[in-house]
């Protein structure tokens, strides 16, 4: 009898996105006539840019030469990409990472999810609250979370973002032995000073603690003064992963790449007390369990570091953040209370008295034809706030606004 790994048994069922397009679609049925625009989506919609769909179009064509085709890659990814990051993403930074110390791989799901395999199923695990849900599945998957009660895992140690606090986790007041963060934050839209990052990297190195930084949006800082990198952060490269992704960069949620940093002084300890160099275990992992991005999506985004590519990627950021713009601008005149949206495409949004994050999203489904996303989806610190994304087309985004400027007055 093959028996079942009963950790997964206790995974939610209803997956919020499918909540979502259920009330939706039971929405348009009953409403034929209404046209909905979506400001729930977490996908981008702007088409790749130039200069990386020609890199594309190259790499094929050489794939289907016999002298340039290429076969199995090295599974850390090629040196060629592993160059042109370490030269563009951390060196004007003043991070000197050496190309063995990155691993690419097909975006950073995949790897924010199996990171957790490097350490034991019995590490204690802190998340923010709320926070991306697949940090927490991929723990509940080993069965390092434990089991809900009251909507959260038993194992797990929830920091609360909220107005309250500016979205500012404190540091928990017992010893956590992992702790993901992700800055600009998904879903808040909020991002962190160099003094608090410090905090956390301080905190973790005296702790013993592991970082897992997860830094998918830091293409879309605006502010100077805020960290891309945890790595900027003195003495991080002995505590934290950290986590890139081509996806709300350059828009390749449908060609797959991204990066996972891990520096060579980075070590977790054994029950003996001996200290193991976890670049050379996430090595052995991948070499076993992952054959390598596709060439094309790694010249694809190799590409994205050419003056062109940089330039383009810039313009399909702006276009979004402009939509951010004018969202933050529409939504705070009519007096509601706006955070995220200057560093990030997400923008987060008390609900007004205090209502319930899908109450709100029901009535401005139903009264304005606009979908959001309802904040407790994301944890319990989300109930009374809904996401909105700026990923959109601008004139739906203007579109959406002037029906919740309708609906609201
Ligand atoms: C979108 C997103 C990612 C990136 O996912 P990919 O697998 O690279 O497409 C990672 N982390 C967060 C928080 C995200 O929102």
């Amino acid at each position: 009898m093959a028996l079942v790994n009963e950790h997964f048994l206790k995974l939610p069922n209803n997956y919020l996105f499918a909540d979502i397009a259920k009330k939706v679609n039971a929405f348009k049925v009953s409403h034929p006539k209404a046209s909905v625009i979506s400001l729930g989506i977490g996908d981008v919609t702007r088409p790749i840019c130039p200069a990386v769909l020609e890199a594309m179009h190259k790499a094929v064509d050489e794939m289907g030469e016999k002298a340039t085709f290429r076969g199995y890659g090295p599974e850390q990814g090629y040196q060629f990409l592993r160059e042109a990051i370490v030269k563009n993403d951390f060196l004007p930074r003043g991070i000197h990472l050496d190309p063995s110390e990155i691993f690419v791989n097909d975006g950073a799901k995949s790897d924010t999810g199996n990171i957790q395999e490097l350490v034991r199923w019995d590490n204690s695990i802190g998340v923010t609250d709320p926070i991306y849900p697949v940090y927490i599945d991929s723990n509940v998957m080993i069965g390092r979370a434990g089991v809900v009660e009251d909507g959260k895992w038993s194992n797990v140690v929830y920091m609360p973002c909220t107005a309250e606090n500016n979205f500012t986790p404190a540091l928990p007041d017992k010893r956590v032995d992992i702790i993901y963060l992700c800055y600009p934050n998904n879903p808040t839209g909020e991002v962190i000073t160099k003094e608090e990052l410090k905090k956390w990297v301080n905190y973790a190195i005296k702790n013993d603690t592991l970082i897992f930084y997860d830094a998918a949006y830091e293409a879309y800082i605006q502010d100077p003064d805020i960290p891309h990198s945890i790595y900027e952060i003195k003495g991080a490269r002995k505590v934290a992963i950290e986590f890139h992704s081509y996806s709300k960069t350059a828009g390749f949620t449908g060609i797959r790449c991204g990066y996972t940093v891990v520096p060579k002084e980075l070590t977790a300890a054994t029950l003996k007390g001996d200290r193991i160099e976890l670049n050379h275990l996430w090595y052995r992992r991948q070499c076993t369990k992952f054959n390598g991005t596709s060439y094309i999506s790694q010249r694809a985004a190799e590409a994205i570091y050419t003056p062109e590519g940089k330039e383009q990627i810039k313009a399909t950021i702006d276009y979004y953040m402009n939509n951010a713009k004018l969202m933050y601008r529409t939504l705070t005149e009519l007096g509601l209370e706006v955070y995220g949206g200057k560093n990030a495409p997400y923008l987060w949004v008390k609900t007004p008295n205090g209502m319930g994050s899908w109450k709100f999203f029901e009535q401005m489904l139903y009264e304005a034809h606009v979908v959001c996303t309802p904040g407790v989806g994301f944890g319990p610190a989300g109930e009374g706030y809904i996401r909105l994304t700026a990923f959109g087309d601008k004139d739906d985004c203007i579109e959406a606004m002037e029906r919740i400027k309708k609906w609201l007055k």
